[in-house]
């Protein structure tokens, strides 16, 4: 059953969506689903000089990759809609007329550089202008509070430019309620009488948002804690056209690596990961941006990580797939204080992820990387099985695998030089010469008769393992790395291990 819940991700297309922003949808998602809710996707385009173009579709196509689709939004569900703000124009003016009717809001023909010169007369005596209570009826600024009605008419029909400013009631004291940090209380004589409404027909963000909050029927407003200084007003713009107030949840920052000041781009870019779900080029300045879709991460691994920014379950448990999310979330258990990102935190979770995957899955996904790097035909499924399920508890991305496993697949072309120079000897080549004679007569060509087999021929010389086990793996892999060496062997073949001994012989003896 439906419950009374809706919450909203407003996000303004700017740009690419900072994961911060995602972090924010993410918990607007689980709030919904863990109560039955709805999920709502608006579109704040409001601020037409910072609109970008492809950013919507952006931020449709983050929310599809981490599988949190939008309940209701653009072209979707469209029950409450227009959803996009620009589509919803014409609604704002009527809603600001109320306010200016009920005199909770004033015209104001104050022209920027008349509001700089005060600003500057401030600054001058060390103080900060602020456009209010104090001020605004003391006849220094232009405004309908002080013009007649005549006089203010008369200046709209002119054409003048003007703003229409929030009339902030004075002396009071505001008691605010956030679900995460409690009880504030505020000052209304600390706030400025802000832009609600201007004569080019646009409504700013604070009336925008709140009358679509409103229309929309949202019930839990969560969003950044960057938007906590303008809850006072959010709640007395509810006060003022006398309409139910939402619930609040301020989020608190994703922070650097390093704990202090909120994680940005230039993070990312500093130490190589992405800040952004997924990878975005600027069409002005054709710069790319990385993406963890594009860098090899699992959505779920990805949410996974993002849901423990800024929430804990109240116990030791890491892992949640969505639906354990989904039960788990709780707004009481949201901090209060910033989470700090961490690059190795967020690696860990993919490669959890990537080890509970079967190896029969990640040999889907490393075939379509086998495709680029061989020759048809490919190695049979089984094969690319058996290679995943050797070498994939060292990997954390199925990229990773190709460097991890590529020897099961080519010849090694060359040899580590420090490992040539310190494992092969002058009697390195007799010796591997012998052991080819010792794999020609294994029929039973298993990892466990190889391994029995060469290390009986072994003991019988009376020589160390690693004489002739280090050789014999820098034969076979080219270098000192990879899995259970016999393991390895099998795989290959019998043909194929002998020739790649002979051809070790032949250029280094
Ligand atoms: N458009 C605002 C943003 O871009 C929305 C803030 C809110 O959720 O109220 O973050």
């Amino acid at each position: 059953m439906m419950s009374n819940i809706r919450v909203r991700f407003a996000p303004s297309p700017t740009g690419p969506l900072h994961i911060g922003g995602l972090r924010t949808a993410l918990y607007n998602y689980l709030f919904a689903k863990k109560h039955n809710g709805v999920f709502i996707l608006r579109i704040e385009d409001t601020d037409q000089s910072r609109y970008v173009d492809n950013a919507e579709e952006y931020i449709i196509n983050s929310l599809e990759w981490c599988g949190i689709p939008f309940d209701e939004g653009p072209g979707k569900n469209e029950k409450v809609g227009p959803y996009r703000q620009s589509e919803r124009k014409k609604l704002y003016k009527e809603y600001v007329d109320i306010l200016i009717e009920k005199e909770r809001a004033y015209y104001a023909f104050d022209t920027s550089e008349e509001l700089n010169a005060h600003r500057k007369q401030h600054e001058a005596v060390g103080k900060t202008f602020i456009y209010n209570w104090h001020n605004r009826q003391k006849g220094r600024l232009k405004n309908s509070l002080v013009l007649t009605k005549e006089e203010t008419r008369i200046k709209i029909e002119k054409g003048d430019n003007y703003v229409i400013r929030f009339k902030t009631p004075q002396d009071k004291t505001l008691l605010l309620k956030d679900e995460i940090r409690g009880s504030i209380t505020i000052d209304s004589n600390t706030l400025d009488d802000k832009v609600l409404f201007k004569s080019d027909g646009m409504p700013t963000y604070h009336l925008a948002n709140i009358v679509d909050d409103h229309l929309m029927e949202i019930s839990h407003v969560i969003r950044g804690e960057e938007w906590l200084p303008s809850m006072p007003l959010h709640v007395l713009l509810y006060d003022a056209f006398e309409w139910e107030t939402p619930k609040f949840a301020h989020l608190p920052l994703i922070l650097k690596p390093e704990g202090k000041g909120k994680l940005s781009k230039r993070d990312g870019d500093k130490l190589g990961f992405p800040v952004f779900p997924l990878e975005y080029t600027n069409e002005e300045s054709g710069e790319v941006s990385l993406g963890y879709r594009e860098s090899g991460y699992f959505p779920d691994a990805f949410i996974n990580m993002l849901s423990l920014l800024g929430w804990n379950p109240g116990t030791e448990q890491e892992l949640f797939v969505l639906e354990d999310l989904i039960a788990a979330f709780d707004l009481s258990r949201v901090s209060k204080s910033g989470a700090k990102f961490s690059l190795n935190k967020t690696k860990w979770f993919n490669q959890q992820y990537l080890q509970k995957k079967t190896n029969a899955q990640l040999a889907e996904l490393y075939l379509t990387i086998l495709k680029n790097k061989l020759p048809q035909p490919l190695p049979s499924k089984d094969y690319i099985k058996n290679v995943v399920s050797l070498i994939k508890d060292r990997a954390v991305f199925v990229k990773d695998f190709w460097s991890l496993s590529n020897y099961f697949f080519e010849r090694p072309e060359e040899y580590n030089e420090k490992a040539v120079k310190k494992q092969w000897k002058e009697d390195t080549g007799i010796l591997l010469n012998e052991l080819i004679k010792v794999f020609v007569s294994i029929n039973d060509f298993s990892s466990e008769s190889i391994e029995k087999m060469t290390k009986e021929w072994i003991s019988s010389k009376e020589i160390g393992f690693g004489k002739v086990m280090q050789p014999l793996r820098l034969a076979i892999v080219g270098e000192m790395k990879g899995p259970h060496l016999f393991d390895i062997i099998h795989m290959i073949g019998k043909e194929e291990a002998i020739l790649r001994m002979k051809i070790i012989i032949k250029k280094l003896s």
